[in-house]
């Protein structure tokens, strides 16, 4: 017989923050039930992720940790232009998008994950939540939680005006095994946390597990991320894919048109170290424009944002991931104990609300500044990818 709950949660987006929202709620009580708007794999949105302690707390209650997920580095080392290295002890854990996903879904697999559901619109009446969605499939809860990313649909239903805004660079991204490098290339990588800078750009890479899940050596992958100054009016160019589609925050992997991927082969070569620049070139690119989206409200009428669909935060704080489950984390807090038999908890949603404002409004002026001194962003640093280039 199944327990009985307090109340029940409709996550919209079953990416890391919908999931971890899913963990939070069930853990206070709530029925909860899932909607992706991705109908199968959805593996080639992520990437690299760091690990930060938000994240292995949520891993910990679930009977897993930070380490069986991870790849452990021991080293940071920036390169020269020439490729020479300078390096300190730095250890650091290094998980995979595919391979958070795994160790969150798994514990779900009895609870309601729905795919193929895109979110077109909500409606409330009293503790009565429907969400509707593109193809007919309507569901009722309690309360409604957007995780449903940068593009948040949730998010436009509560708050029609804030947009993201692009912040003036591009990051191109790959996502290979260790095992297609050359030995030379896979020892200067091995174990480290790898950058380079220079105006205008800046590129990092680390090893992350293997595609299915594997920590050992031969069996992991290399992901790298290479930031790049890109004024606006060359972006839609950039994210018009080989077949015509125009992407709007993300083009995956095998989506490039072939002549942009040359593009950035090219600019690697002339302007990253050497062996950067050949792990670019065998790898299969893909690129995700860097967009800021300031919080508004993230609590409105039974309903809740978490995660980039309450705002984005830069990504050199490494951040957005744990934000999320932090957010999720305080939100089931604040739910904790609710049934629809009462009012909402509006005092304890506030304060949760404040509290996440907050530590948005810190990481999203840490990860402004690195970004500034990586100058990168509009109007700082050397600019590329012009279309009106000789
Ligand atoms: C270049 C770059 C590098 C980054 N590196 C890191 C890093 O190292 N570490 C880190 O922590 N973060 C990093 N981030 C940030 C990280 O990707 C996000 O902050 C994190 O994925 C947020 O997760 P989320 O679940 O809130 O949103 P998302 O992962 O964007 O998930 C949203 C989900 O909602 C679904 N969805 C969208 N619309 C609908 C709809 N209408 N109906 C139903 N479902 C819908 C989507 O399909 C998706 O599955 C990086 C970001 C960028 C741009």
């Amino acid at each position: 017989m199944s327990e009985p709950h307090d109340f029940t949660a409709l996550v919209i987006g079953g990416s890391v923050g919908g999931l971890a929202a899913a963990h939070e709620l069930r853990a206070v009580g709530a029925e909860v039930a899932v909607y992706e708007r991705s109908a199968g794999e959805t593996s080639a949105r992520g990437a690299g992720i760091v690990m930060q302690p938000e994240v292995d707390a949520l891993l910990n209650r679930l009977g897993s940790d930070a380490a069986s997920v991870s790849v452990e580095l021991r080293e940071r080392q920036q390169l020269d232009a020439e490729g020479r290295a300078s390096r300190h002890g730095a250890p650091q854990l290094m998980t995979a998008w595919d391979t958070l996903y795994r160790a969150l879904r798994e514990p779900l697999s009895g609870v309601c994950h729905r795919q193929d559901s895109t979110l077109r619109s909500v409606r409330v009446s009293g503790h009565e939540v429907t969400a509707e969605f593109a193809d007919g499939h309507s569901a009722c809860g309690n309360f409604l939680v957007g995780a449903d990313g940068i593009g948040s649909a949730t998010r436009m239903l509560l708050d029609s005006v804030t947009r993201p805004e692009y912040a003036g660079y591009v990051a191109w991204r790959g996502l290979e095994p260790e095992s297609a490098l050359p030995d030379d290339l896979r020892d200067l990588l091995d174990d480290r946390f790898t950058f380079f800078t220079s105006s205008g750009m800046q590129m990092l890479c680390y090893l992350v597990p293997g595609a299915d899940g594997e920590r050992e050596k031969g069996a992991r992958r290399v992901t790298w991320v290479w930031y790049v100054n890109v004024a606006e009016p060359d972006l839609p160019r950039l994210l018009t894919g080989r077949l015509g589609t125009h992407f709007a925050h993300f083009v995956p992997p095998g989506e490039l048109r072939s002549e942009t991927v040359e593009e950035v082969r090219g600019l690697a070569d002339v302007s990253l170290p050497r062996p950067l620049a050949e792990l670019v070139r065998l790898s299969d690119v893909f690129m995700q424009p860097v967009f800021d989206l300031a919080p508004g409200r993230m609590v409105a009428d039974h309903a809740a944002l978490i995660g980039d669909a309450a705002g984005t935060v830069r990504p050199h704080t490494a951040s957005g991931t744990s934000k999320a489950f932090g957010d999720a984390a305080g939100l089931a807090a604040a739910l904790r104990g609710w049934t629809p038999a009462r009012p909402l908890p509006f005092y304890e949603l506030e304060h949760w609300e404040i509290r996440r404002l907050d530590r948005f409004l810190t990481l999203s002026e840490a990860g402004f500044d690195l970004a500034v001194r990586s100058t990168l962003g509009a109007g700082r640093g050397t600019r590329f990818f012009a279309s009106d280039r000789p």
